[in-house]
């Protein structure tokens, strides 16, 4: 079995942490669960110039690598690479962001898992020659996985037509308006992963 996993409010809280650097950096104070879109921008109500900041603040490495884990996903990944799975972690965060994630799983004890940077969003960023190669989406979608475990509206989408995977919808508040496709199953946390992953145990 080969299973894809991504790493934003799949494995840490990462739209908790941003209503956090929103509130503290630009005086928007939007709870966790009225985060109703995925479109952060929209969310807080910012500015062009103010949303190129909060992009810049929330890829610091201090940002990224104070994420708290989302409950479970460490008991949860090792569950599946134990049942035998091989565990792709794939993000949509810029490959320049691997030190400070690669450090982050590290510290939370999944530094062994193998983790590759997806362009999911269709963003450019700056390169730098030591960061690893970024993935791009359809050649994420030649892959064969039997399981894909995302929360992004946005490759919810693309995942859509990947008739053969089963795509589990880490249940999150922008993507309870999204209509599910009928390779998709909704699942609430990780204990919602596992039941559906791992259903005999
Ligand atoms: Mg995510």
């Amino acid at each position: 079995m080969r299973i894809y996993v991504d790493i934003d409010d799949v494995l840490c809280e990462t739209a908790a942490s941003l209503c956090g650097l929103a509130a503290r950096e630009f005086d928007r104070h939007v709870e966790y669960e009225n985060v109703r879109v995925f479109d952060l921008q929209q969310v807080f109500c910012l500015t062009d110039a103010e949303m190129a900041r909060f992009a810049v603040l929330s890829h610091e490495p201090d940002c990224l690598k104070n994420f708290p884990l989302t409950e479970g996903a460490v008991e949860g990944l090792k569950s599946l690479r134990d049942a035998g799975a091989q565990v792709d972690i794939l993000t949509g965060r810029p490959a320049a962001s691997h030190q400070a994630t690669e450090e982050w799983l590290a510290s939370v004890g999944l530094g062994d898992f193998k983790v590759e940077y997806v362009d999911k969003y269709g963003r450019t960023f700056a390169r730098h020659p030591d960061d690893p190669a970024t993935v791009p989406l359809a050649a994420l979608l030649q892959r064969q996985y039997d399981i894909a475990i995302d929360d992004s509206p946005v490759i919810l989408k693309s995942l859509a037509g990947w008739s053969d995977t089963r795509v589990l919808v880490f249940d999150r508040p922008w993507n309870r308006s999204f209509a599910l496709a009928p390779n998709m199953t909704r699942v609430i946390g990780w204990k919602g992963v596992l039941a559906a992953c791992l259903p005999q145990s």
